[in-house]
């Protein structure tokens, strides 16, 4: 018997985080921050996490294993862990299979530094010319991730200690690979170093650790800004687009850029997948997630008699918030998540799936029963985990469901380090037709968001944002 994944929602590829420790005393701590700094990473990838430190000395220990951060690692696994530089990531696998040999961080020889470790976020879209490249060059990769060609093809070409002689390798290497990538990279103790690709499809955030006097003890790189705040870090800036940044053991940061191209930033991360206590460049997450559902409720006919307004716990539920203050409609918490349920798959039977559903959201009947109940989340995938919560609703009384989705139809599979194919697309399948979607859904009426009023929400130039799920139009392939 095949399992299925309950959970429908989309998968983000990865979270990186990367710390340098000036102060010698701090770094029984580093570890330990790193693990933090994870913890709030969780949401961009369950399957497997990782962690790494450095001494100054180049030597390295590194965790890694399948699993949720808490579940890897404990008080006696962290305590092994010391050094002032420390690299971690969280994984879901968009390409290279789910299995511990593509767990990150990826460590690999090197001559100068001992080892060199990549923490990579994104999805190359050139793996296979790299890698043909690379075994030209009689270099093998022992796995099937993308990441682990891009930790060969900048390991290969660092053959200097010195700095600029390092960016201008890593500008060089890295010239070469297409697609998304934001990486933290450790080279042995000596150095940390930031990469965002030109497109900036995926965030990657800079922030400083000071102590009580505001002085400068550390530098460190996250995916999010929520990571910085668990690590009590100053949020500093975001990496620009394709740019390449080297710190040293004394805090120094020096830059390049890799050759420019129209940025074209993932706008799911702000609909979606991005935590909503982070800010991606200059978008506050929960704020325009309201924006989002206030705009719904403005452009969108509002079902006539409808009680209350529930979200889909928890990333529809901001967009919940701004339809229910918009259109007057009382919001009310009908739906409740079990929080403790990690990735959990179920046999693939109709019963089984509606059981499935249950364990990780169930319907309050006090809430919903008898009530028309506007049902709001942020994006429709495949359908499943829809149509099987309007059943529940209707199960636990609600007379009517009506669905309000705070993106567009998504039509078009993404190759920038989302875990989303063509063919399961639900509205792929049914030609954008909304009145086939809602049948299929069995919801009372649907109304999508339009992609124009998101991008206009964003208060940002239109053209720097990746809208390709939506309107195949694909930045590159
Ligand atoms: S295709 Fe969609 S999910 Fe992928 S990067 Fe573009 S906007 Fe983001």
């Amino acid at each position: 018997m095949k399992f299925e994944e309950i959970d429908e929602k989309l998968k983000e590829a990865c979270g990186v985080v990367g710390l340098m420790i000036k102060d010698d005393k701090l770094a029984k701590e580093t570890a330990y921050i790193a693990y933090l700094a994870l913890n709030a990473l969780q949401h961009r990838g369950q399957e497997s996490a990782g962690l790494i430190c450095f001494e100054k000395n180049n030597e390295a220990r590194l965790i890694k294993d399948m699993g949720l951060v808490g579940q890897i690692f404990d008080d006696r696994r962290l305590n092994l862990l010391n050094g002032h530089l420390a690299l971690g990531h969280v994984r879901y696998s968009t390409t290279g299979a789910s299995e511990i040999c593509n767990a990150q961080p990826i460590t690999l020889s090197n001559y100068h530094f001992k080892s060199l470790a990549l923490a990579h976020n994104g999805n190359l879209v050139n793996t296979e010319e790299l890698r043909q490249e690379l075994k030209n060059e009689n270099i093998n990769c022992a796995t099937t991730s993308d990441s682990e060609v891009l930790a060969h093809l900048i390991n290969c070409k660092i053959i200097s200690l010195d700095k600029s002689e390092i960016l201008a390798s890593l500008k060089d290497s890295l010239s070469k690979a297409k697609g998304a990538f934001s990486l933290s990279i450790c080279l042995g103790g000596q150095y940390l170093i930031g990469v965002k690709d030109p497109q900036a499809f995926r965030p990657l955030c800079l922030g400083a650790l000071e102590d009580e006097k505001g002085n400068l003890t550390g530098l460190v790189l996250a995916s999010e800004t929520c990571a910085l705040d668990i690590m009590n870090a100053r949020f500093i800036r975001e990496l620009e687009p394709g740019e390449i940044i080297l710190i040293d053991q004394d805090l120094n940061i020096e830059s390049t850029f890799l050759p420019k191209v129209k940025q074209k930033s993932c706008l799911f991360e702000i609909i979606y997948f991005a935590r909503p206590d982070s800010q991606i460049n200059n978008v506050q997450i929960h704020s325009f997630r309201e924006s989002l559902g206030q705009a719904l409720a403005k452009t969108k006919n509002i079902p006539k008699g409808a009680d209350i307004v529930i979200g889909v716990p928890d990333s529809g539920i901001p967009a919940a918030i701004g339809y229910a203050a918009e259109s007057g409609i009382l919001y009310a918490n009908g739906l409740i998540k079990n929080r403790y349920i990690g990735r959990t798959f179920i046999q693939p039977t109709q019963s089984m799936r509606q059981l499935g559903i249950k364990l990780k959201l169930n319907a309050l009947s006090s809430v919903v029963a008898g009530k028309s109940v506007i049902l709001v989340d942020d994006s429709i995938v495949r359908g499943n985990t829809p149509r099987q919560l309007i059943k529940l609703l209707k199960l636990a009384g609600a007379k009517e469901v009506h669905m309000r989705i705070s993106s567009p139809p998504i039509v078009w599979g993404c190759y920038y380090g989302i875990a989303m194919k063509d063919h399961e697309l639900l509205a792929r399948r049914l030609s954008s037709d909304i009145e086939l979607i809602r049948k299929d859904l069995e919801a009372d009426s649907l109304e999508y968001l339009d992609l124009d009023i998101i991008l206009e929400l964003t208060k940002q130039d239109k053209q720097k944002f990746c809208t390709a799920c939506f309107n195949g139009d694909y930045p590159i392939l």
